[in-house]
């Protein structure tokens, strides 16, 4: 329970792609559950709510950014060229990953990756861990200290990647199930994600293994389809019998609702028909999508079809946790220009619908929980008008455009304001001279 409080602010929320809410002197009141009772303009604030608690802000309000698609271990790897993400797997990321065996290694990585992602203004994450049981623990009690909502789990591999990192099915199968029973829905804020890495690091009986598991205990799935042509060529080598790289997932049982599917960069009709049937998300990298040189993400097409997508970082291939520059990123993919309004809609509520938690996250609507951040808006910008004399499309567009310059200030998670220590880069301390 937190002390109901009204806060006094210039407040963004999106309705849609095309249309958001602008209330230049707004007014949002959060009740003792830590959801939103009412939102508006201060001059149309019930009186009833005069009492509560006053905070003032001179800021812009938005909803808490959602991160759909990213990798905790990966935090010290942004910006390492390796060319093709086959390589750069092996040269990179795979031995960053076996450091996670050592405990210090596992705490001072997750400490240091929630601190930065909570300085990055996001609220809510989806995150990829190591195969280490003991490290996803460590991962999860510091998503728990950090108070953020985060979807997490211990990565599945039994082949194509070093012998430390491999474990048997069964293995990997048997501590999911451990995980899962100390840690899914532990807290209103914790979730699990059954998370085999991608069809090519997986044999067929670990990807049904999983598929049981999230049906089990009604879990999230996180996996990776159709990034690359390397990793494309190789599945299609391994899976000789499924017709695409997503048939290879359906037949294993993995295309659920709670399904996200990072990148699907090269795929078709078929194969987005498939993921509507089964009612799956898509997580957009746009910045890693670059970096790796993996192409254009089809976003039309996913439209057509109406699957839900939302925008992830996916450091360590994407090189910043700030949503802010990878809504910024997905115009420099799309190369032509897109209205502001789409991409913030895809770090919110886009992203929350993704994660199928649009009733209750995504939005500055009454009734949602009351997940938000102020961002401040650079005089420059404003060239001697008040912020409040800007429209919601030019807020959105700085916001976006100038995504460099962005400083998020005070956060809010349920309505409970997440204390941030930390510079929010997630930069190891400098070593000692
Ligand atoms: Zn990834």
């Amino acid at each position: 329970m937190i002390t109901p409080f009204r806060l006094h602010a210039a407040l963004l929320t999106p309705h849609s792609k095309e249309r958001m809410s602008w209330h230049p002197h707004g007014v949002l009141v959060v009740d003792e559950r830590g959801a939103i009772a009412w939102r508006g303009a201060e001059e149309e604030l019930p009186e009833h709510f005069l009492p509560l608690k006053e905070i003032r802000s001179p800021h812009v309000l938005l909803p808490g950014l959602i991160d759909t698609h990213v990798h905790l271990p990966q935090l010290d790897c942004r910006g390492k060229f390796g060319a093709s993400l086959l390589e750069w797997l092996d040269r990179f990321i795979y031995p960053e990953e076996l450091r996670f065996a050592e405990e210090h290694v596992a705490r001072d990585i997750a400490r240091r990756f929630f601190a930065a992602l909570a300085g990055a203004g996001t609220t809510t994450a989806m995150v990829y861990g190591t195969v280490h049981e003991r490290a996803t623990d460590i991962a999860f009690e510091e998503a728990e200290r950090a108070r953020l909502r985060v979807v997490f789990g211990k990565v599945l591999m039994d082949r194509e990647a070093p012998a430390g990192l491999l474990e048997s099915a069964a293995d990997g199968i048997a501590a999911t199930e451990r995980l899962i029973e100390r840690w899914h829905r532990k807290t209103a804020r914790l979730w699990y994600a059954v998370t085999p890495r991608f069809a090519l690091s997986c044999t067929p009986q670990l990807l049904s293994g999983a598929a049981v598991l999230a049906k089990r205990h009604d879990t999230y799935v996180q996996t990776h389809c159709n990034e690359s042509g390397g990793e494309i060529a190789r599945v299609a080598e391994l899976f000789p019998a499924a017709p695409h790289y997503t048939g290879v997932y359906e037949a294993a049982g993995l295309l659920t609702p709670r399904t996200v599917l990072g990148h699907n960069i090269h795929t078709d009709d078929a194969q987005l028909a498939m993921l509507r049937e089964h009612d799956c998300a898509v997580a957009h990298c746009p910045d890693s999508n670059l970096f790796l040189g993996s192409g254009r993400f089809p976003i039309e097409m996913h439209e057509r079809h109406g699957i839900r997508v939302g925008l992830g970082s996916d450091v360590g291939a994407g090189t910043t946790l700030s949503m802010f520059h990878i809504m910024h990123a997905m115009s420099h993919v799309q190369a032509r220009s897109l209205h502001p309004f789409v991409p913030l809609y895809h770090a919110t509520l886009g992203g929350a619908a993704a994660l199928g938690q649009d009733e209750s996250l995504g939005s500055l609507d009454p009734g949602k929980q009351a997940d938000m951040i102020e961002v401040e808006i650079e005089q420059s910008f404003c060239r001697g008008r008040r912020l409040h004399e800007l429209s919601a499309q030019e807020i959105a567009s700085v916001l976006v455009y100038r995504s460099s310059n962005q400083r998020v200030g005070r956060m809010w998670v349920g309505g409970e304001e997440i204390q941030r220590a930390e510079d929010g880069t997630g930069a190891a301390p400098s070593p000692a001279v």
